[in-house]
């Protein structure tokens, strides 16, 4: 090999290394707050739960949406993602559900944390909704799905909840729910700026 070939395999190398850290440091960069709606996007699996009325997806997706667009009212940057996840590191990650019961009316809210270092956040979250939210609510982690998320092991998060925000096939719970999507979306979007440290003002509900 020659000195010209030489020096330009060793410049294909450095270029194609230096395409794989920046294509590294772009899947892993961490961001502050990645959002997800539960089951958006899935066709076949756990489709999420429905109700001859509503479908947990298009309520996940509302609100998902709505925490996003406060979010970034504030300043704050975020990631909004469906079901499907790729790596991904963050400071906090929420994933938004809405429960379904086989007997109507025998859920209601709850959530789900993969690990004591989420446990203050989620009682901050219990403590804010459960002064707004009238029905049941679950001991957290309750059940095996709560507990062991798909999503906990993709997104690497300092804190991650997963939260239901109440039971879409109970007529009660359903009918105070969806006039209420928007708010109870501004009230998680003001529990994450909080526990971010920011200073922002709490929303009317
Ligand atoms: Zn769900």
């Amino acid at each position: 090999m020659n000195i010209k070939n030489r020096s330009a395999t060793f410049f294909a190398i450095l270029i194609l290394l230096l395409m794989a850290f920046i294509l590294y440091w772009s899947t892993t960069k961490p961001i502050s707050v990645i959002i997800q709606a539960g089951h958006e996007g899935r066709t076949i699996g756990n489709t999420g739960a429905e109700s001859k009325l509503y479908k947990e997806e298009d309520w996940n997706i509302l609100v998902a949406d709505e925490v996003a667009k406060q979010l970034i009212v504030w300043n704050i940057d975020v990631k909004r993602i469906p079901a499907k996840v790729q790596f991904a590191r963050a400071k906090i990650a929420v994933s938004i559900h809405f429960d379904g019961a086989e007997t109507p009316c025998n859920s209601g809210a709850s959530i789900g944390y993969p690990s004591d270092a989420s446990y203050a956040f989620a009682q901050r979250w219990k403590k804010l909704y459960k002064n707004y939210f009238p029905f049941k609510w679950h001991n957290d982690n309750f059940t095996h799905s709560l507990k062991n998320y798909y999503a906990y092991k993709w997104i690497q998060a300092e804190k991650f909840l997963l939260l239901e925000l109440g039971e879409i096939t109970c007529d009660k719970q359903a009918k105070w729910l969806k006039p209420r999507l928007k708010k109870i979306a501004h009230l998680i979007a003001y529990s994450i700026a909080k526990e971010l440290g920011k200073d922002v003002k709490k929303p009317k509900i």
